[in-house]
Order: structure tokens, then sequence, then C-alpha cells
């Protein structure tokens, strides 16, 4: 009975799903499963399929402050293999930013707003302390539907990639098709050979009370905290610049992941690919702590 009740609180948790979309199997006391990902060029276009199953150790799940269980997916991603930028930046919103090359998605924005009001206009950042959405120390929790998702820099990926090395690695690739890397750049965009540190972003807290919402002074537990002052750090107000890479020795325009606000960029330089994008219905809900309280409802 126990297990049902657990299974139903699962189930409904899916139903007001926090990152609106996902319409995935909900998987009880999912397997054991390896990671799996391939990504090749085919034609024109760069294709990610992967399972979604990380390929390092994560927290416990379910855990505190968040009930979901980790479960295979079946990714098909598809971006343009000599991507472009567009004439402005098109916002993340709540869709996949991006995908690791370990084929884990970077999934930014939580659904958790200010008194559960989507309609307040003042969002949670998900690292910003406001609320305990059971991240791990990859900065990751895991969806309703057992998409494990990246929130800001995957360490442990990280990690394995630069092998312990203070270098600059490809970290996974964009829904526009350019690359990911960070959080070390070169200090000289176009040197590769120059010292490498860590890239700093454009945003800063605003100074000003916020106008609104919770009131008080800006502290990072909002989105709407921050802003993009143009020059502050080293990157554009898509967490980008252009540089030369080691896969791109002659340059190109890439992301790169930051210990700062937006970890993980929020807005693309060039179009999304659809294979990024949710499907259906906006919805609402936060990502974990509430999802708690239906599981303990009648
Ligand atoms: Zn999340």
């Amino acid at each position: 009975m126990k297990k049902l009740l657990w299974i139903w609180g699962v189930v409904v948790g899916h139903a007001v799903s926090a990152h609106p979309g996902h319409e995935g199997l909900v998987m009880v006391g999912a397997p054991a499963v390896p990671a799996e990902v391939s990504i090749t060029v085919e034609g024109a276009v760069r294709v990610i399929r992967a399972n979604g199953i990380p390929n390092h150790p994560t927290g416990p799940f379910p855990g505190r402050g968040n009930p979901n269980a980790i479960a295979a997916q079946k990714y098909e991603f598809r971006v343009p293999a000599e991507p472009r930028a567009g004439v402005k930046p098109t916002p993340n919103g709540m869709n996949n930013f991006g995908v690791a090359v370990n084929g884990v998605v970077f999934d930014p924005a939580a659904a958790e707003w200010w008194r559960d009001d989507r309609s307040s206009g003042w969002q949670y950042e998900a690292l910003g302390g406001g609320r305990n959405l059971g991240v791990d120390g990859e900065h990751a929790h895991v969806q309703p539907n057992g998409a494990y998702h990246y929130h800001g820099i995957p360490e442990a990926l990280v990690a394995k990639l630069t092998a312990g090395q203070l270098r600059m690695v490809l970290v996974g690739w964009a829904a526009d098709g350019f690359p990911i890397y960070g959080p070390l750049i070169p200090s000289v965009p176009d040197e590769l050979g120059s010292p490498v540190k860590n890239a700093v972003s454009s945003y800063r807290l605003k100074t000003t009370e916020r106008a609104g919402g919770p009131g008080g002074k800006p502290d990072g537990k909002f989105i709407q905290d921050w802003e993009y002052v143009a020059g502050a750090g080293d990157l554009d107000e898509c967490n980008g610049r252009t540089g030369v890479t080691p896969e791109f020795p002659s340059g190109t325009y890439y992301y790169v992941l930051t210990e700062q606000y937006p970890f993980i960029p929020r807005m693309w330089r060039g179009t999304p690919d659809a294979s990024f994008l949710r499907k259906g219905p906006p919805g609402g809900g936060p990502d974990g702590g509430k999802k708690k309280k239906q599981k303990q409802a009648p």
C-alpha cells in the first residue's frame, strides 16, 4: 500500500511537472543501466542520441527536496553541424539549453515561482538557495519522468574530461549547434596557448530594491535579481564569446559554463533546434519541494 501511494505521488508530481513537457513514462525503481551516448555528424546535422543516464556518481534520488528516481530516456537531439548566429539572442525559457557530451541535458530553469504564482514574474533561480530543490554535487537533480539534468557545472564530468589538468574542454552542445565549454577558458580568446582562467560572466546582482514581488534587496534567489552588464566579465549576454578552441582552432562562437550566475546560459546566440524544445502546454508547480507535499496528501 505504501508503495502504491508512493507511485501515485510520483505520477501526480509528473502531472504538474516542474519542467513542463516531458511526457516520458514514470519508472519506479529505475534499473541501474549504463550511460549510453553517441554523437555523430550526419550530413549537415550533428545528432546526439543518449539515454540520459549520467556517467558519474550522483546524489541519492529520490532524496530530500527531489522525490524522483533517475530513469533512462530516449533522446535524439539534432543541431546544425555548422551553426549560425541569429540577428538577436533567443531566450532559453523553460527549455533544455543543450546536452552534455555524456548525454545528460542542461536544463537551467526551474519552474519555481514566488508564492507558486507564475504570473508574479518572480522565478526562483534553481541554485539561488531560495528553495531546496535537492540538487546533488553535480548541480543536478531529476524530473518526475526520471530525466537527470544539470542546473550548473557538472563537476564530475568536467573532472573526467580534463583528467585533472587545467585546460579548456568541450562539455556539450547547445540547441543552436554551438559548442559549450567551461569553466576554464584561455585568457586571450584567440590564443589557445594562453594561460587558462575561470570564465567570469557579465551578470551582476541588481543594486536597487526589488520592485514588487517579494521586495527586498536582490540576493540571487530570483532570476530577476540579475542583470547583464556589458563588459563586466569575459562573456556576452548569452554567456559566450568568440575565440579559438581545441576543436575549432580557427575560431568559433562558443558558450561557457560559469561558477556564478547564469551558470548555464539562458539565451541562445543562434536558433535552437526543435528537438530541444518542450512540447505541450506550459506547466507550473515545483521542481521538488511541493511534490513532496503532494506525495503526502491523502
Ligand atoms: Zn531541475
